[in-house]
């Protein structure tokens, strides 16, 4: 197997009126190909930041992120667009599908934008979805379906084009437990059978026994890696929801940590549908 995604001491702070906010210290990892990694957490350890930065939509402050070798901080902004276009696939916690198209059309979009809209694309769309149990839900619109329906419809979305890397923020943060044992376990299934890099932050330590390395993140760093089978397994039986999920940001007020200020991700809304196309 091949390391897809590296990274090398990658860093994001922020500057703010009450001081610096290391959101992201040194975080040093690699995903390989048909690797599933889940990222865990308390609210503001950095998770989404560091999602962000490796989907090259938020620039480090320091280090380098190495998607199948080639540093995504060396890019152009318009050639790291399009590398993002074809190479990444993303779903955030709330999943930002595209309201007046069909849970089809959403997830063809996709292939539009890498200009991979052909028959053989349609059909792949189509069995995607089928295979996450929407099959007789193609043409419905978003709001005609459940929040869970949605995130899975924004699942088949960041797979359909055939990224390396795969990143999904909460990615069952509106379902209930049973759906999201199943979203997860057929998330961790096509990565697996896809040759994928997933990675896939949870508050849900259980959803963890899908994953082959658990990343422990706390003020920005890296606090464990757990790679080791068994443990993550005993991890998994042992957690609840350890981490409380973060309300969907739109929702979040300006927090303190450390006594410090620290506010939402900018990007983080309905606003930014699929990022830069
Ligand atoms: P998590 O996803 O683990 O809950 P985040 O990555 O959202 O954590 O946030 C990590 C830390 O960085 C938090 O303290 C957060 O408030 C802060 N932060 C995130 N985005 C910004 C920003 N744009 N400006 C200032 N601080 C930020
Ligand atoms: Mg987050």
């Amino acid at each position: 197997m091949t390391t897809a995604l590296l990274t090398q001491s990658v860093t994001k702070t922020y500057g703010l009126n009450s001081g610096i906010i290391k959101a992201v210290n040194k975080v040093s990892v690699s995903v390989r190909a048909g690797q599933l990694v889940a990222l865990v957490g308390p609210s503001g350890s950095g998770k989404t930041t560091l999602l962000a930065m490796l989907a090259g939509l938020l620039v480090p402050t320091d280090g380098s992120i190495l998607i199948e070798g080639r540093d995504i901080g060396k890019m152009t902004e318009a050639e790291r667009t399009r590398f993002r276009r074809e190479k990444i696939g993303f779903t955030f916690q709330s999943n930002n599908l595209v309201s007046y198209l069909t849970a089809l059309e959403n997830v063809e979009l996709m292939l539009r934008l890498n200009n991979k809209y052909d028959k053989t694309g349609k059909a792949r769309a189509k069995e995607l979805l089928t295979r996450l149990g929407l099959g007789d839900r193609l043409d419905s619109l978003p709001r005609q379906l459940s929040g869970g329906q949605q995130q899975r419809v924004a699942i088949a979305r960041a797979l359909i084009h055939n990224p390396s890397v795969v990143l999904a923020d909460e990615p069952t943060a509106s379902l209930d437990t049973e759906r999201a044992y199943q979203a997860v376990e057929t998330f961790s299934s096509l990565i697996h059978e896809q040759n994928r890099a997933g990675i896939m932050v949870t508050h849900d330590l259980r959803m963890c026994q899908y994953a082959d390395q658990v990343i422990k993140m706390v003020d920005g760093e890296v606090q464990r890696i757990i790679k080791d089978r068994q443990e993550i397994l005993e991890m998994a039986a042992s957690g609840k929801a350890e981490f409380q999920p973060l309300p969907l940001l739109e929702a979040q007020p300006v927090a303190r940590r450390n006594g410090k200020v620290s506010v939402p991700l900018p990007f983080a809304s309905n606003t930014v549908a699929v990022p830069s196309i």
